[in-house]
């Protein structure tokens, strides 16, 4: 019930508008946020680079509705893939895109276009770039995308969500080689006939899906918080006899970061998922939405003087 609360506040304008305004928003959004620039990026990327973590960076912003606007995005991430590059960063960093971002939602092929624009330019700085999910009416356009993409560049990742009832099998039909497959959970509000509702459910298969991710011969990435699935995981990969470079961890910047660092110390890779840009509203919704404590935390700002 709240969790559909703050996902119908995510979309609206006014909700947006006070939050935006509120002198304390500033303070909860670092939490989750890199900051609004490009410099910010590169700045919390070095801070994640010395503690061992690596960095995918997604500039936020979504509903794009013009050319003009998903130009927009994908020349800043032009610009963040040299500056990336300059600063001898794209060992540790790469990219993560959403189509819906670069017009997806008014023009597929104009998407693409933008899409590999941007691979092109990851490829050139030595980095990757992985497709993120958003609702289920856009994922078979969006793996349409990704499977054209990668005839050119192999390396782009895909992200699938295990709240679908479809994922298992797409898990399937990405597990080659050198298929790049980041599994989460999946965080928008899905109806009942495409998306698994109860927790236990979405859980278990998440578990179905990292079992043929890691028995297949692509590179998993396992994007989730959730200490049982980390768990799993690591026992899974102990099962398929991965090596510690043969698959990823990945979490969300702000959350966890201690279990980052315990991971990082227990010699597996850890990448870590973080948003900049100056439309970091529905994200922080999204997030929020997770976790009710969350929302407690950020009421507490909001009410302080602080
Ligand atoms: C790297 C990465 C990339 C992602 N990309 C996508 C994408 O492309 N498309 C998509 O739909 N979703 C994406 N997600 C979001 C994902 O689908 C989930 O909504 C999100 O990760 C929460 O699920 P969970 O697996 O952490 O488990 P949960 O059951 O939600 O959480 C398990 C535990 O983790 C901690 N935790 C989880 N979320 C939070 C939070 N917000 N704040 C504080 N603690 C928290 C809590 O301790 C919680 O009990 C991504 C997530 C990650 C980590």
């Amino acid at each position: 019930m709240l969790r559909s609360v703050i996902l119908a506040a995510s979309r609206s304008d006014k909700v947006e508008k006070f939050v935006g305004s509120a002198p304390i928003s500033r303070d909860v959004v670092r939490r989750f946020v890199a900051g609004t620039g490009t410099a910010d990026a590169l700045r919390v990327t070095r801070e994640l680079a010395e503690q061992g973590l690596a960095v995918t960076l997604d500039h936020l912003g979504e509903d794009t509705l013009t050319p003009e606007q998903a130009g927009a995005t994908r020349d800043e991430y032009l610009t963040l893939l040299q500056a990336l590059a300059a600063d001898g960063l794209t060992a540790t960093a790469e990219v993560s895109v959403k189509l819906s971002a670069l017009g997806q939602a008014f023009d597929e092929e104009h998407a693409e276009a933008n899409a590999r624009a941007i691979c092109a330019a990851a490829a050139e700085a030595g980095t990757t770039v992985t497709l993120d999910m958003e609702d289920h009416t856009t994922t078979d356009s969006t793996l349409a995308i990704l499977d054209r993409l990668r005839k050119d560049f192999p390396g782009t990742g895909a992200v699938l969500q295990a709240y679908l009832r479809r994922t298992e099998q797409d898990c399937r039909e990405l597990s080659g080689t050198g298929s790049r497959v980041r599994l989460c959970k999946g965080a928008y509000k899905e109806p009942e006939h495409v998306a698994y509702q109860a927790a236990l459910d979405v859980d278990k298969s998440y578990v179905r899906c990292m079992n043929v991710l890691m028995a297949g011969q692509g590179y998993p990435m396992l994007a989730t918080h959730d200490p049982r699935l980390v768990a799993i995981g690591e026992d899974r990969a102990r099962w398929f006899d991965r090596g510690l470079d043969e698959f990823e961890f990945q979490m969300l910047y702000g959350i966890r970061p201690e279990e980052q660092r315990r991971l990082v110390r227990e010699g597996y890779q850890v990448r870590v998922y973080v948003p900049y840009g100056t439309e970091w509203y529905g994200y922080l919704m999204r997030r929020l939405a997770e976790r009710p404590a969350n929302m407690m935390f950020f009421a507490r700002a909001l009410s302080s003087k602080k």
